[in-house]
């Protein structure tokens, strides 16, 4: 089937709206930035055999490429607005490209952004780039940069599932709640909201806690101080895993897509589903301690699938 079938037919989907003026089908979209806003521009690329491995369902892709976008929108404080997604494919069929817009169209329902456009091709291999335009109210937005010695350091919901979920992939495992955080990430969309006017600085965990956090630190000017024992982890996570392997994928692993934040302590009294792992310090660096003793972690977050 040609590529304008497969467009018509798999991704034009009715987006007209007073926002989005012209959608997919022209040469360009038109878009009506809502007054007072300030425009948040993301993108990101996955790589069959380097961000994903080979076998995982079509679908499952669709939503992951669009969910790790969100999740940059998350970090900033954004609501998430449109977006254009670049595809190309190898050897793929028909099938597999209803299953991708499937899961695609799923993850963007959920978080209301709308799919403007795009652009369609074969190549040597199969590579998906979604970008995703978000807004704030002007001014707004939340940056890397803000962190002050003093503030508490805090972490959403819990890390280490998405890459203990990955080995098991590796493994052969599909059917597991940590497979699943891999495959289905859940972008912090309203988290973050909530932390624009509340935070200094925030940072999603693609990497890895320890070095995502790293370059936010980075960022800031700053350095920090965390307590391994506060790291949320799950129960799912430690009921498959024992806990230094457990700890090993919290500090290390990424792909949570979580948000983690620094922020005084009593600004975000209230907001549910965050955990307290540290403060911010003069400096710069990460240290890690363990019931008071300094713990040495590995914070490469660069990891291949082949
Ligand atoms: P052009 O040649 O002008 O770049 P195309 O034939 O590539 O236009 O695309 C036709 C229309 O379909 C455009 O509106 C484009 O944004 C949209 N489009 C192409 N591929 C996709 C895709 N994968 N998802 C969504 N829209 C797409
Ligand atoms: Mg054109």
């Amino acid at each position: 089937m040609d590529e304008f079938d497969l467009i018509r037919r798999y991704f034009a989907r009715d987006a007209h709206s007073p926002d989005t003026v012209v959608g997919v089908g022209d040469d360009g979209a038109i878009l009506q930035p809502s007054p007072g806003t300030q425009q948040v521009q993301v993108i990101d690329t996955l790589v069959e055999g380097v961000h994903f491995p080979a076998n995982v369902d079509a679908g499952d892709i669709g939503y992951r490429v669009v969910a790790v976008n969100l999740s940059d929108i998350a970090a900033m404080g954004a609501r998430p607005r449109w977006m254009t997604l670049a595809l190309t494919l190898w050897d793929k069929d028909e099938s597999w490209v209803e299953d991708f817009a499937a899961g695609l169209f799923d993850a963007a329902a959920q978080h209301n952004v709308v799919l403007v456009g795009g652009d369609t091709t074969q190549g040597d291999g199969v590579v998906i780039t979604v970008h995703v335009t978000g807004e704030v109210d002007e001014g707004t937005a939340i940056l890397r940069s803000g962190a002050k010695p003093g503030d508490t350091v805090f972490v959403s919901g819990s890390v280490g599932d998405a890459a203990a979920g990955l080995e098991l992939i590796r493994e052969g495992v599909s059917d597991d709640v940590l497979v699943q955080r891999f495959l289905r990430p859940m972008p912090r969309i309203a988290l973050g909201q909530a932390l624009s006017a509340r935070a200094h600085a925030a940072i999603d965990v693609s990497d890895g806690l320890i070095a995502d956090l790293a370059k936010m630190l980075i960022a800031s000017g700053a350095g920090a101080e965390i307590e391994i024992g506060k790291i949320p982890m799950s129960d799912a996570l430690l009921a498959r895993f024992d806990r230094d392997s457990a700890t090993r994928f919290a500090l290390t692993g990424g792909d949570d897509y979580e948000l983690c934040f620094a922020a005084p302590a009593d600004a975000v009294a209230g907001i549910d589903g965050i955990t307290a792992i540290g403060t911010v310090t003069e400096g710069s660096g990460v240290i890690c301690r363990r019931d008071g003793d300094v713990v040495d972690v590995d914070d490469s977050g660069y990891r291949h699938f082949t």
